[in-house]
C-alpha cells in the first residue's frame, strides 16, 4: 500500500552520530543545539526571528497569547484543519467563530470571513492546509483594513511560497510543526516565526515559564506566567541533520505535485483545485476534489494506493457545538475532497499509476 503520509529519518549514518554525541554531551537540555537549529530555520526562510518549540501547538498558542486572546474574544478559523488549531483558540477562553471555504480549494474564503468580524475578533486563524496557501493577497488587505493579526497556521505547509518567498515573515505570526508525519520531522516540534524581532523577547518567555533568557535566574522576574514550550537540544540536533535534506525531501513532494497537476487534469469526475495569486504549495497531501468519493477511494485501495479525506472537520466535534453555523461550501467540500500520496516516498513509477488508476475511472 502506498501510504498518504510516511517520515522521514535522514540516514542513519549521518543521524545516529549525532544523536549519540548530544545524548553523552551532557546537555540535552535547551542549549547550543536549538540556536543552531534556528540558525538553520532562519536560513531557509530567510528571516531571522525564528523560535524552536516542542510542538506546533505550542506555537499556536504562543501566537494567540501574544495576541492578548482570552475570554470573551473571537477568532475566525476553519474547520477544515487537524483538531490543534481550534483546540489551542478553545484553550484560551476564547470562543471560534467558523468561517466558510472556497468551495473550490478548501480554504478559508475571504469573503466568508469578512462577514464573520465583530467588534470582538481578535484574531484571524488561517490553515494553509495540505500545503495550499491561503488567498494571501485578500487576507493581507482584509488585516489591515479592520487593523486584526492574522495567525498562520503553517503545519502543513513547510516550504511553500507566497510572492515567491517561503512562508514564514508574511503574517504577524507563522507557525510550524515538526511532528512526525509532517515534511520536516524532529520527531516532536514546531517554531513560530514573526516578521521583525518586536514581539521575540515576549514570545521567550512565554515559552519558558515567563522567565528571561537574558538576565540571570535570580534577577529574573515573572510578570505574566509563561509555559514550557521550548526544544531541546536532542530535537534540535535531529532537525538539524534533518534539515541538511529538507532541499531534496521537498522538491519530491512539490514536483509529484506539479506532475499531479499537469497528469490528472481534465479527467472526467476530477476537479483539480486551482491556486491564489503569488502562491505556491508545498504539497504536504496532494488535494483534489472527486465525485463519488468512497468509490474512488476503493477502486485505489484495491490499487494499493491509500486514497482519504485524512481530516475530520472540526465543526462536529462538541467542545464547539456553540459555533455550529450554516457552512454550505464546507458541506460541498467535506463530501468531495480526497488526498493521493504525493511525498519523498512516492517514485516517478509510482505517480505514473496512480494517474494510470485514476484515468481508469471507479
Ligand atoms: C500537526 C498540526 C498542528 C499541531 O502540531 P503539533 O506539532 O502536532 O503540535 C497544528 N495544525 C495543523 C494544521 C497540524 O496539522
Amino acid at each position: 500500500m502506498i501510504p498518504l503520509v510516511k517520515t522521514y529519518i535522514a540516514p542513519r549514518e549521518e543521524m545516529m552520530p549525532a544523536i549519540e554525541n548530544i545524548l553523552y554531551s551532557g546537555y540535552i537540555a535547551i542549549g547550543d543545539a536549538v540556536k543552531s537549529f534556528e540558525n538553520d530555520l532562519a536560513a531557509y526562510l530567510d528571516n531571522p526571528n525564528v523560535i524552536a518549540l516542542n510542538s506546533g501547538t505550542g506555537a499556536l498558542h504562543i501566537a494567540l497569547e501574544l495576541i492578548g486572546v482570552g475570554a470573551g474574544d473571537e477568532v475566525i478559523s476553519t474547520p477544515m484543519t487537524s483538531e490543534a488549531t481550534n483546540t489551542t483558540i478553545a484553550i484560551t477562553g476564547a470562543k471560534v467563530v467558523w468561517a466558510d471555504v472556497d468551495p473550490r480549494t478548501g480554504l478559508l474564503d475571504p469573503d466568508s470571513v469578512e462577514s464573520k468580524i465583530t467588534e470582538k475578533t481578535k484574531a484571524i486563524m488561517l490553515v494553509h492546509y495540505a500545503g495550499m496557501v491561503c488567498d494571501m493577497d485578500r487576507f493581507n488587505a482584509l488585516s489591515k483594513k479592520y487593523n486584526i493579526p492574522i495567525i498562520e497556521d503553517a503545519a502543513h505547509a513547510f516550504g511553500a511560497k507566497y510572492m515567491g518567498k517561503r512562508i514564514g515573515s508574511n503574517s504577524p505570526y507563522t507557525c510550524f510543526s515538526f511532528q512526525a508525519i509532517k515534511h520536516m520531522t524532529t520527531v516532536d516540534g514546531g517554531a513560530i516565526s514573526f516578521p521583525d524581532d518586536s514581539q521575540m523577547d515576549e514570545a521567550l518567555r512565554l515559552g519558558w515559564f515567563g522567565l528571561s533568557k537574558k538576565v540571570s535566574r535570580l534577577d529574573n522576574d515573572v510578570h505574566r506566567a509563561g509555559y514550557k514550550y521550548r526544544m531541546n537540544n536532542v530535537n534540535a540536533t535531529i532537525g538539524s541533520v534533518q534539515m541538511k535534506h529538507m532541499d531534496e525531501v521537498l522538491d519530491t513532494y512539490i514536483s509529484n505535485g506539479k506532475y499531479y497537476d499537469e497528469a490528472l487534469k481534465s479527467i472526467s469526475g476530477v476537479t483539480l483545485v486551482p491556486y491564489y495569486d503569488h502562491t505556491e504549495p508545498s504539497y504536504w497531501l496532494y488535494t483534489l476534489r472527486v465525485e463519488n468519493r468512497d468509490d474512488f477511494c476503493k477502486i485505489m485501495e484495491e490499487n494499493g494506493i491509500t486514497a482519504s479525506p485524512l481530516h475530520h472537520r472540526n465543526d462536529t466535534h462538541s467542545v464547539f457545538s456553540y459555533a455550529k453555523c450554516p457552512l454550505p461550501n464546507m458541506d460541498d467540500w467535506y463530501s468531495h475532497f480526497v488526498h493521493i500520496p504525493c511525498g519523498w516516498w512516492v517514485t516517478k513509477e509510482d505517480r505514473e499509476r496512480i494517474v494510470d488508476v485514476v484515468k481508469k475511472g471507479w
